[in-house]
């Protein structure tokens, strides 16, 4: 899997790259012809979604299959689909997703929207995964979380309170700015890389308040699935985006 957002945006990038057939390296003089091609025409960032790292029904009970299912196969596909349409109709021509997030005051509803929830939800499904008994932060992640609000349980509870208090759709996130964490939310797909975001840094936790990640099986009770998500963040994931 990924190890570090940096290598998950390169990766992202490299997939839709390879996807179009364009040869990133250049191993055979032959292939300078093309490269040199590229490089007159760049190829506009597209986004990719990354595979689900574990079936529909891993993290169950915290999240049931069938919530699982369509959040990825549909509301996801949906806005990789729809983000990629963005950028080819409007000719976006950010070429990686750092530039593409740090100019979404400049971009379309359709191309902010859907260009978050490409990479919110990349980034969701890959800082969890299926666990059994605690699960609680150790090591580095642990020294940082301590080191920035005291204890794992104010972590906690600091955490809970952004993603309870996010009215309507949105995000709680955890982020790095600088070396010191720092907890908040976003509204519908905004995330910590957005320049319109009141929240800025490097995401390394987040969790999906949107309605469409819990209501089939907990209905309006956003606080059990809170309650119950914290049984499958991956700390390990978390950790690597730390540094
Ligand atoms: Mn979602």
């Amino acid at each position: 899997m990924k190890t570090s957002r940096r290598k998950f945006i390169g990766d992202s990038f490299k997939a839709t790259a390879v996807a179009l057939g364009t040869p990133l390296l250049v191993k055979a003089s032959l292939e300078t012809t093309e490269v040199t091609n590229r490089a007159a025409t760049p190829i506009a960032l597209q986004f990719s979604q990354v595979p689900l790292p574990y079936a529909n029904n891993a993290l169950e009970p915290s999240i049931d299959a069938t919530t699982m299912d369509i959040h990825y196969n549909k509301h996801h596909t949906a806005y990789i689909k729809n983000v990629n349409e963005a950028i080819a109709a409007e000719k976006i021509s950010f070429e990686t997703e750092n530039d593409f997030f740090k100019n979404a005051s400049k971009l379309s509803a359709k191309a902010k929207n859907n260009g978050g929830g490409a990479w919110n939800h990349n980034f969701f499904w890959q800082v969890m995964h299926p666990t059994q008994g605690d699960n609680n932060p150790a090591g580095k992640i642990s020294d940082a979380i301590n080191g920035s609000f005291g204890n794992f349980e104010k972590f906690k509870q600091q955490f809970t309170e952004a993603a309870m208090t996010r009215f309507g759709s949105g995000w709680a996130w955890l982020v790095n700015e600088n070396g010191k964490l720092k907890i908040g939310s976003t509204a519908n797909q905004d995330n910590p890389l957005m320049d319109i975001s009141e929240i800025k840094g490097i995401p390394i936790l987040g969790l999906d308040v949107w309605e469409h990640a819990y209501y089939l099986k907990y209905q309006n009770k956003r606080n059990e699935y809170v309650a119950n998500w914290w049984k499958v963040v991956n700390w390990s994931e978390v950790a690597k985006r730390l540094t």
